[in-house]
């Protein structure tokens, strides 16, 4: 057997072993060309094939209408911070986000070279421990921004702001993507970064309104354009091929376990055992994020003191449970319980966790 941890890094983050398994079966000799997908032509039929199941995988999982175009592009979710204000800014209009902590606020500080920039709403007076509540989007915007989980802070929407029928709402959603059922006709554009809950690093999942991709100014750089790339069917020139491979397969592997449907009555399950433990330990282990706001896939906390943080880090480290440590902005804890993180692991780290508080309260 090979060792295996249970790996609760932020991103990039843990993959479903079947899926790496497969992977490894199939490296050599992908789909029976005698040659290993990486080896392969994007042009030729069997990439082809495994690159259009890919998009229709994520509209089936997702319910993605007809309407919207699927995208797999490079340069992260932070090219999309300044590709989202460099497409959709039309008329001199503002641009309105929401600022729940540090991606928002990269994506933010983009927005500004492209015209005015106003943020409706902050959770900032409070070091991002919650999402605002009664957003208020005006008419008026080119696009309202928001980041739907924040993997640094830990908190989650779980209720999606309104905004008037003509604003397309536009979704970071590196860090959560297909962690629960959502209605994606709510949105106008969703992006995420792979490496949190879908893949691995190097490719950015991009999701459009088919009509959003006409604002965009004739002379703006031709791979900066969505609609270059929709048109082309993310084909218009050599795109990551093996990081769209292992999404396509850990999507498979979504669909076997039930979709996503399933998948978030699991994640529900995981993030209550770990929240409840927080929750009776008499503030031993303290959560970050305000109890409406909790997220799903990062649970933030800190212990009685930062000594005892770098202990309960190093402890959990010689039990297998890989990455526990929290972001520098915050410090503490982070325990990143994405799609692909088991109960088990879960569970394993809540033992752990009972087990350090009787050792050292
Ligand atoms: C990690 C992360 C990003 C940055 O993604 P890159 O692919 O590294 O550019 C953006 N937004 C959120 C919410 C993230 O968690």
């Amino acid at each position: 057997m090979v060792k295996r941890v249970y790996n609760f890094y932020a991103g990039p983050a843990t993959l479903p072993l079947p899926v790496l398994e497969k992977a490894q079966k199939n490296l050599l000799n992908f789909d029976d060309t005698g040659m290993s997908l990486m080896e392969i032509s994007h042009r030729s039929k069997e990439y082809a094939k495994m690159h259009t199941e890919a998009s229709s995988l994520v509209r089936e999982l997702m319910g993605i209408p007809d309407d919207y175009k699927i995208m797999w592009l490079q340069g992260g979710a932070s090219s999309q911070f300044y590709m989202v204000p460099l497409n959709l800014q039309v008329g001199k209009k503002p641009m309105e986000y929401v600022n729940t902590g540090v991606w928002s606020k990269k994506a933010i500080k983009e927005g500004k070279f492209y015209g005015d920039v106003k943020v409706v709403a902050s959770s900032e007076d409070e070091t991002f421990s919650y999402i605002p509540k009664d957003i208020e989007f005006s008419g008026n915007t080119a696009f309202a921004h928001i980041t739907g989980n924040n993997t640094i802070y830990g908190t989650e929407y779980h209720e999606w702001p309104k905004v008037p029928s003509d604003v397309p709402l536009v979704c970071d959603m590196s860090s959560h993507i297909m962690d629960s059922v959502i209605d994606s006709k709510k949105f106008g554009v969703i992006y995420a970064g792979a490496q949190k809950n879908m893949g691995p690093a190097g490719v950015t999942l991009v999701i459009v309104r088919d009509d959003l991709l006409e604002r965009v100014p004739e002379n703006t750089p031709t791979m900066q354009k969505w609609k270059t790339h929709a048109e082309k069917d993310s084909l218009f020139n050599t795109g990551p091929c093996w990081a769209i491979y292992i999404c396509k397969l850990s999507l498979e592997h979504l669909k076997e376990l039930g979709s996503v449907s399933a998948m978030e009555k699991i994640n529900r399950k995981k993030a209550k055992i770990l929240y409840d433990v927080i929750d009776s330990s008499n503030d031993f282990y303290k959560g970050h994020a305000k109890k409406d706001s909790r997220s799903l896939m990062n649970v933030t906390f800190n212990l009685p003191t930062p000594e005892l943080e770098t202990k309960c880090v190093a402890e959990g480290l010689a039990r297998n449970l890989v990455g526990l440590k929290g972001h520098r902005s915050i410090g503490g804890m982070r325990a990143s319980i994405y799609n692909a993180m088991p109960v088990e692991g879960v569970q394993t780290l809540v033992e752990f966790m009972k087990e350090f508080q009787e050792n050292n309260q």
